[in-house]
C-alpha cells in the first residue's frame, strides 16, 4: 500500500506558503492506519525499546498504540504547564522565537531504552529537542521515528541518534 495516497497536502496552513501534510485522512482509514502502524512497529522494534516517548500532540496518536503493540511503556513530551508534579523542560529555537517541551522528572527509569516518536520531521528542531530532553533526564535514546520526513529540510542531520521514517517528501 502506498501510504502517500492517504496523506493529504493542504496549502497555506497554518500560514500562507506552507504546505501542511495532514495525517487525519490516514488515521480515519482503517486499513491505511493499520498498515502504517504495522510498518512503524517493524522499524521501531529493531531498536529493542523499553519505552516510547510521544511528542505532543500528533506524536501521541502514533506512540501510544505503537507502545502497546511492542509491549513498551509510553511517556509524554508536552507543551509547558500541562504535566502534573515535578517536570524538567528544555527551551529550543524555532525559525522565529523559541518553544519549550517538558517531561515528568521521574518519567524515565534508569536503563530505559527510549525511541522518540512524532508524526512528521520537518526542520528536526522538535525531535532534536525531544531527544535532548530525554537524555537530560537519563534516557538512553536509541532511535527516533516518524511517519513522514520532509527530506528537503535536512532535519535528520540535527539528530544524534538513528532516524526512521515511513514516507519521504523531497
Ligand atoms: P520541526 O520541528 O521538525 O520543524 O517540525 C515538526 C513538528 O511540527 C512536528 O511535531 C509536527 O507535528 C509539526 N509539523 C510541521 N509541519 C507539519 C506538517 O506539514 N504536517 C504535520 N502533520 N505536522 C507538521
Amino acid at each position: 500500500m502506498d501510504l502517500k495516497q492517504h496523506i493529504r497536502g493542504i496549502p497555506d496552513f497554518p500560514k500562507p506558503g506552507i504546505l501542511f501534510y495532514d495525517i487525519s485522512t490516514l488515521l480515519r482509514h482503517a486499513d491505511a492506519w493499520q498498515v502504517a502502524m504495522g510498518r512503524l512497529a517493524n522499524v521501531v522494534r529493531a531498536y529493542h525499546p523499553t519505552v516510547l516517548a510521544g511528542v505532543e500532540s500528533r506524536g501521541f496518536l502514533l506512540a501510544a498504540p505503537l507502545a502497546l503493540k511492542l509491549g513498551c511503556g509510553f511517556v509524554m513530551l508536552r507543551k509547558p504547564g500541562k504535566l502534573p508534579g515535578a517536570t524538567v523542560g528544555l527551551d529550543y529555537a524555532l525559525e522565529y522565537g523559541t518553544d519549550r517541551i517538558e517531561i515528568q522528572a521521574d518519567a524515565i527509569e534508569p536503563g530505559a531504552r527510549v525511541v522518540v516518536v512524532d508524526d512528521l520531521l520537518a526542520t528536526g528542531g522538535t525531535m532534536a529537542a525531544g531527544i535532548q530532553l530525554l537524555q537530560k533526564v537519563g534516557g538512553d535514546v536509541v532511535a527516533a521515528a516518524s511517519l513522514i520526513e520532509l527530506t528537503f529540510l535536512g532535519g535528520r542531520d540535527k539528530l544524534d541518534v538513528p532516524f526512521e521514517a515511513l514516507v519521504q517528501y523531497d
